[in-house]
């Protein structure tokens, strides 16, 4: 009997569910990832996140070669394709004569029909698809409250999580038990992976960034991260500061384990470091936005609160010319254009700027937060449905739990809070780093002569401000107050 494991988000080859279940009932096993062309064609021909794909794939298939060398199964290795996992998965089943063929759960909506696309295709052929959990801590009904109902409410969804937390949840799945089942690779399938050439993509900045790659990669980011961990909470809000994990693209491809991480921060707190209970606290947000996702999954193109559906956003030219400008970063508020360019540059933004650019293209722009979500979506590395789509109506009020409608950040007092030496800013906008700490959040509020003796000239250098942030404050009250009262 034999088996083939079908790789996603879940890009590698230690504490594995699926792996280890396909090796665990199979004597024969194989490995595989599909290059989904229904995700690939529409977007642009350069894009981080097949770059880190691809190379987190050559990681794969060196760990599986190796796992498979220390148990005696030389020629194991990744099978790699590129088109549609409708036709692939199949494809590859009768090739291999697999009788089943293991994954991870997948949530996704789209996903979600994928997998029941292809479950059907391999059931005509007589194979089996088994899914199961890998990619969260807890799925969306495994934390529920006493009435069997799902949580609306983040802080009481925290608590029963971690209530519920026992060491058994965050065992690792141990895949060198059976490691002897991976089988050695048919010789037509001995092939160089393809190259993103071969997938018609271009190099990104990605290694000029420095990203780092693969499960070797996701190990260095987490060792660094485990040397900061206990200020984390200190640290997490200051976009100059090295304080989060950059882990967010390994968590998203699964080239690290959530098991491990979510175990690493579960001993630390226990041992009263409060910055791993922080940092811990953020990964039940990951599973939390999972959740809501699950049980509401209208959330993808609606308000999840019924009433903000009918918020009045701005339309037509003007308010397509103040998205360029938010998308483009030319705002004129330094630290959301600062903050855009690390996200156009880098495919990284820190989370603090997260909430503050999406909360001044909803509140001070007055624009549907669906067209931010799908720029972030575009350009995130670490783009994730849930969390993104969460974060969002977060900072929309429209979500679960959301920030209510009335608290709208002032983008010059989190600027000052958040990077008070303008560090940040002037890292991603270097034509205004010799204005002074004061001026640099409100570039608008310096005199002609401190502008000249910065050699900053406004309109020119940089833009003036595309909104006055009182008179757009009171706009989005009063945008908020109509849609609330139906009117
Ligand atoms: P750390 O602070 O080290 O956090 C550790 C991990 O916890 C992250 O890697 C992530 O997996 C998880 N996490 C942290 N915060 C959240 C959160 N609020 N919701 C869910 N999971 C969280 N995160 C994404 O992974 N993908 C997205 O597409 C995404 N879009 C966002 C959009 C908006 C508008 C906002 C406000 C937040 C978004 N986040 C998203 C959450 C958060 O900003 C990122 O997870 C974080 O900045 C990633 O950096 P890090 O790994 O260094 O974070």
């Amino acid at each position: 009997d034999s088996a083939l494991v079908w790789f996603r988000r879940d890009l590698r080859a230690h504490d594995h569910a699926a792996l280890y279940h396909a090796l665990k009932a199979a004597r024969r096993v194989w490995c595989a990832f599909v290059f989904d062309a229904t995700i690939l064609d529409p977007l642009p021909r350069a894009d981080r996140r097949v770059e880190f794909i691809r190379d987190s794939l050559e990681s794969l298939d060196a760990q599986l070669r190796e796992l498979g060398r220390r148990h005696g199964r030389p020629e194991t290795g990744l099978i790699v394709v590129h088109g549609r996992p409708t036709e692939w998965i199949p494809r590859l089943a009768v090739d291999l004569h697999v009788q089943a063929v293991y994954a991870s759960h997948d949530y996704e909506p789209q996903a979600r029909e994928r997998d029941a696309r292809v479950r059907g295709l391999l059931a005509d052929l007589g194979v089996v698809l088994h899914t199961v959990k890998d990619i969260v801590v807890f799925e969306a009904d495994e934390v529920l409250s006493a009435a069997g109902t799902a949580y609306g409410v983040f802080g009481a969804y925290r608590k029963a999580w971690l209530k519920q937390l026992a060491p058994a949840d965050l065992q690792p799945w141990p895949v060198e038990r059976h490691a002897q089942a991976l089988a050695p690779l048919p010789a037509h399938w001995r092939r160089p992976l393809p190259t993103l050439q071969d997938l018609g993509f271009e190099p990104t900045n990605l290694r000029a960034l420095k990203v780092p790659t693969g499960t070797e990669g996701g190990h260095q980011l987490l060792d660094d991260f485990l040397e900061r961990i206990d200020r984390y909470h200190e640290t997490r809000d200051y976009p100059a500061l090295k304080g989060p994990s950059y882990l967010s693209v390994h968590l998203r491809f699964g080239t690290v384990s959530i098991r491990e991480v979510a175990r690493l921060a579960w001993e630390r707190a226990a041992a009263g470091s409060r910055g791993a209970e922080a940092w811990l606290g953020e990964l039940v947000w990951r599973d939390f936005f999972h959740q809501v996702l699950h049980h509401h999954p209208h959330v993808v193109a609606h308000s999840w609160r019924p009433e903000y559906e009918h918020v009045r956003w701005e339309r037509g030219r003007h308010a397509d010319r103040l998205f360029e400008a938010w998308c483009t970063g030319r705002t004129g508020y330094p630290i959301v254009d600062a903050a855009m360019a690390q996200l156009n540059q880098t495919g990284y933004m820190h989370n603090r700027l997260r909430m503050i650019t999406a909360s001044f293209l909803v509140k001070d722009l007055g624009i549907d937060w669906r067209r931010g979500e799908r720029y972030f979506a575009g350009k995130l590395n670490d783009y994730d449905l849930a969390a993104n789509n969460g974060g969002w109506q977060w900072a929309a009020s429209t979500g679960c739990d959301a920030q209510p409608y009335f608290r709208i950040f002032n983008p010059v007092t989190q600027s000052r809070r958040f990077d008070p030496q303008g560090r940040f800013i002037r890292r991603y906008l270097p034509q205004l780093a010799r204005l002074p700490d004061a001026l640099l959040h409100a570039p608008w509020q310096a005199s002609p002569v401190e502008l000249e003796a910065a050699g900053v000239v406004l309109g020119r250098d940089y833009p003036e401000p595309v909104v006055s942030h009182e008179d757009a404050r009171q706009r989005a009250l009063r945008r908020y107050a109509a849609a609330r009262t139906g009117r």
